[in-house]
C-alpha cells in the first residue's frame, strides 16, 4: 500500500491545473491526440456542448492534439463549425488536425466509395479540398480502401483479379483525389494515411502498401487489437508489431499508434494496447474517439487479478488524482488512459530502439496469416519487413514470404554466405516443386500427427494439450530432427536442420492451430528460442503468453499475458553483474548458475558466448522493465 500511496504521489507530482482546467503539462515522451468523428466534429459550433465534455475529458488525461474529422458517412461538416471548433482548442493550447473517413455508411458493412463511379470520385476530391481549406495536417482514418463489387467495378476490373484492380484503382485515386486536390489547395498540407490492424488482407481492399507509404507524407497505425478471440484473430503482440513494420515500410514516417476502446472484456485490456503502442516507441497515440472515452469507468473491477498491485491496477487507478485547485475523481475511461501513460513516460525514455528477428513480409502478400504475432506472444521478439534482410545472420520466414519469387535464390544466398534462415512448414509446403528440394530434400505431406509429448534429454516434456501437427519428411542424414514430437512410439519433427555450403535450412513445424504454439511446453519453446534468436542479447525461457520486447541499449520489458502470476528466465548474453527493474528499482542478481553457458546441452554446436541467468516472476497481464549491467 506504501509504495501504491508513493507511485500516485509520483504520478501527480507533474499534475499541474491549466488556465482552461485539465492537465497543463503533456507527457515527456510521446504526445496525445484525440480523435472526434464529424458526428461530433459538427455538435462543436456549441460551446455548451463542448466545453463540459472537454473540461471533464482533460482531468482524466492530458491532450496535446484533436483530430477533427470532416466527414464520414456523407456528413460533412461545415465551415463554420470547423471554425469554431479550431478557435476552441486553439484558445486552450491545443493543436488541431483534419480527419476524413471515406465512408458512404459505416453501418453498413463498412460500405466505402466506389473509385470506378465519377460521382463518388467527385465527392472523394470535394471531401478532401473542403478538409485542406481548414488544416495544414490531415489524417485518413482506417477506410481509404474500396469493398465496393457494383456492376461498374466488375466491368472495370475485366480479367484481373479483384486485388489487382483495386490495388492499381487505389493508388491512382489517391494521387488524382486526394494528394493533388489537397496541395492545390494547401501547398504546405500534410497528408498522412491511417492503416486498420488487418494488414495481412490489405492488398484485396485496395490498401497499396508498395505505393502509398512513398507518396503519402505520413503513415499511422491502427494498433487496436480488442479480443484476440474475436473475429479479426489479432492477438495482443499485433499491437507492438504492426507499429514496427509500418515504421518499417516508412522510416521515421509512421506517425503513432492508434486504439479503440472496443471489444475489451475488462479495462486492463484497454491499457495493454496503449502500453503496446508505446512499447513500440509510437511518438503520438491517439484516442478514439472523444466518444468513446467519455464512457463512464465500470465501478469495480471483476478481474481475477485484481488486488495483486498489477500494472494496471484499477484500485490505484481509482484513486483522485491531485491537481492544483484539489483533487479530481476519475470519472471515465480516459482516465484508465491517463493512468496508464503516466506509469509509462516514467520509464519509456530510457527504452532504446526496438529490435527483433527480422522476418520477410514482401508487400501484397499472405499466407499463415498474422503468424508473426503469435510468435511474439511465445517471447520471441519479431520485426517484420518489406525487403529481404539480407544482412542478418538468422532470418525467419513464413508462407507470406512466397510472394517473392526470387525468395529461393534469396535463402541460398544467405545460407551461401555461411549464415542461417528458418522457414515455416507453411512456406515448406509453398515453395515444394519450387526449388526448396535443391537446398534439402524435404516433404510437407498431407498426413498430420497428434502429438502431446515432446523427446527430451532424460525427460519427455508434456504440452498442456493435444495438438496436431502436418508431417514432415526427410531423408535420414541428409537433415536432423532438432526437436521431436511424439505420437505414441512415432516422432515427427517440430524443428528440422539441413545444411548448405556453411549455412543452415531450419523448418519449424507450425501446429494446424496457431494458438497450439501457446501450448508447447516451456523447454520445447526454449529449443526453438535457442536457434531462431541466438543472435539477440536477451532470451525469456518461460511458457507461451510470455512475450519479450527488446531494445538496442540493453534494456527490455518482459510481459505476461497470463492469468496467474509466472516465473520465467532471463539469460543475457554477457557476463553482466545485475538487472536493473525500471520501475519499481529493484535489483536482481543473476541465478545460481549464472556465468557458464545455460543453453541446453544441444542443438547448437560449437562453444557459447558467456552468458547470464536471471529468475523472476511477472504478475498477471504485467510487464517488468530492466536494464541490464
Ligand atoms: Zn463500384
Amino acid at each position: 500500500m506504501a509504495r501504491c500511496v508513493a507511485r500516485v504521489c509520483a504520478a501527480v507530482g507533474f499534475v499541474v491545473l491549466s488556465l482552461s482546467g485539465g492537465f497543463a503539462r503533456g507527457y515527456e515522451h510521446f504526445q496525445v491526440a484525440i480523435y472526434s468523428r464529424a458526428y461530433e466534429t459538427r455538435e462543436m459550433n456549441d460551446v455548451g456542448w463542448i466545453e463540459p465534455r472537454w473540461a471533464e475529458l482533460t482531468r482524466q488525461v492530458h491532450v496535446d492534439k484533436i483530430y477533427l474529422e470532416t466527414h464520414r458517412d456523407l456528413i460533412l461538416v461545415s465551415n463554420e463549425t470547423l471554425n469554431a471548433a479550431k478557435k476552441f482548442f486553439a484558445d486552450r493550447g491545443v493543436r488541431t488536425a483534419g480527419g476524413i473517413t471515406l465512408t458512404v455508411n459505416e453501418w453498413n458493412r463498412f460500405e466505402t466509395f466506389c473509385y470506378t463511379n465519377p460521382e463518388h470520385r467527385q465527392k472523394v476530391k470535394e471531401i478532401v479540398e473542403h478538409t485542406a481549406r481548414h488544416f495544414d495536417e490531415i489524417i485518413l482514418d482506417d477506410f481509404y480502401f474500396t469493398n465496393c463489387k457494383c456492376e461498374l467495378c466488375i466491368r472495370a476490373k475485366g480479367d484481373r483479379s479483384w486485388t489487382e484492380y483495386r490495388l492499381d484503382l487505389l493508388a491512382r485515386a489517391a494521387r488524382d483525389l486526394i494528394l493533388d486536390p489537397a496541395k492545390a489547395i494547401n501547398p504546405k498540407v500534410k497528408m498522412v494515411i491511417k492503416y486498420p490492424n488487418w494488414y495481412e488482407h490489405f492488398q484485396g481492399l485496395g490498401f497499396n502498401l508498395e505505393v502509398e507509404p512513398k507518396i503519402f507524407d505520413g503513415l499511422y497505425t491502427g494498433t487496436e487489437t480488442r479480443d484476440p478471440s474475436g473475429n479479426q484473430h489479432l492477438q495482443q503482440y499485433l499491437g507492438y508489431l504492426i507499429f514496427r513494420y509500418f515504421e518499417n515500410l516508412k522510416p521515421s514516417g509512421n506517425g503513432g499508434g492508434w486504439v479503440d476502446t472496443g471489444g475489451m472484456m475488462y479495462l486492463d485490456r484497454y491499457a495493454e494496447q496503449l502500453w503496446l503502442t508505446l512499447f513500440a516507441k509510437a511518438p503520438e497515440i491517439t484516442l478514439f474517439d472523444i466518444r468513446q472515452v467519455q464512457r463512464p469507468l465500470p465501478p469495480s473491477s471483476n478481474v481475477a487479478w485484481r488486488g495483486q498491485q498489477t500494472s494496471f491496477d484499477f484500485d490505484e487507478m481509482m484513486q483522485p488524482v491531485q491537481q492544483a485547485d484539489g483533487t479530481t475523481k476519475p470519472t471515465t475511461i480516459a482516465r484508465a488512459a491517463g493512468y496508464t501513460f503516466e506509469k509509462v513516460d516514467e520509464f519509456l525514455g530510457k527504452l532504446g530502439k526496438p529490435v527483433g528477428v527480422k522476418s520477410y513480409k514482401p508487400c501484397h502478400s499472405t499466407g499463415e496469416d498474422f503468424l508473426h504475432n503469435y510468435l511474439g506472444m511465445c517471447g520471441i521478439p519479431m520485426d517484420l519487413v518489406p525487403e529481404f534482410p539480407a544482412e542478418e545472420k538468422m532470418i525467419f520466414l513464413t508462407e507470406c514470404a512466397k510472394f517473392d519469387a526470387d525468395l529461393v535464390d534469396k535463402i541460398k544466398g544467405q545460407l551461401l554466405a555461411g549464415k542461417s534462415v528458418m522457414i515455416t512448414s507453411g512456406l515448406l509446403r509453398a515453395l515444394q516443386g519450387k526449388g526448396i528440394e535443391d537446398i534439402a530434400e524435404l516433404r510437407y505431406t498431407d498426413r498430420k500427427a497428434v502429438v502431446k509429448e515432446f523427446a527430451g534429454w532424460g525427460s519427455r516434456p508434456q504440452a498442456k494439450a493435444e495438438m496436431v501437427i502436418p508431417q514432415i519428411q526427410y531423408l535420414t542424414n541428409d537433415a536432423w530432427e532438432e526437436i521431436s514430437a511424439m505420437d505414441e512410439t512415432n516422432g515427427w519433427p517440430m524443428l528440422i536442420s539441413a545444411g548448405y555450403a556453411k549455412g543452415t535450412l531450419y523448418v519449424l513445424t507450425i501446429p494446424e492451430s496457431f494458438t497450439d504454439l501457446y501450448n508447447l511446453p516451456p523447454a520445447i519453446l526454449s529449443r526453438i528460442k535457442d536457434t531462431l534468436t541466438r543472435e539477440l542479447p536477451v532470451r525469456v525461457d518461460g511458457p507461451g503468453l510470455v512475450s519479450l520486447f527488446l531494445y538496442d541499449n540493453g534494456t527490455f520489458i518482459v510481459e505476461s499475458f497470463l492469468d496467474e502470476p509466472v516465473d520465467v528466465s532471463v539469460t543475457v548474453a554477457k557476463q553482466a553483474t545485475d538487472l536493473h527493474d525500471l520501475v519499481s528499482d529493484e535489483t536482481l542478481s543473476p541465478a545460481r548458475n549464472a556465468g557458464g553457458p545455460r543453453m541446453p546441452p544441444f542443438g547448437r554446436r560449437g562453444p557459447s558466448a558467456p552468458r547470464t541467468t536471471f529468475a523472476l516472476q511477472i504478475k498477471p497481464h504485467s510487464y517488468r522493465v530492466f536494464e541490464c549491467r
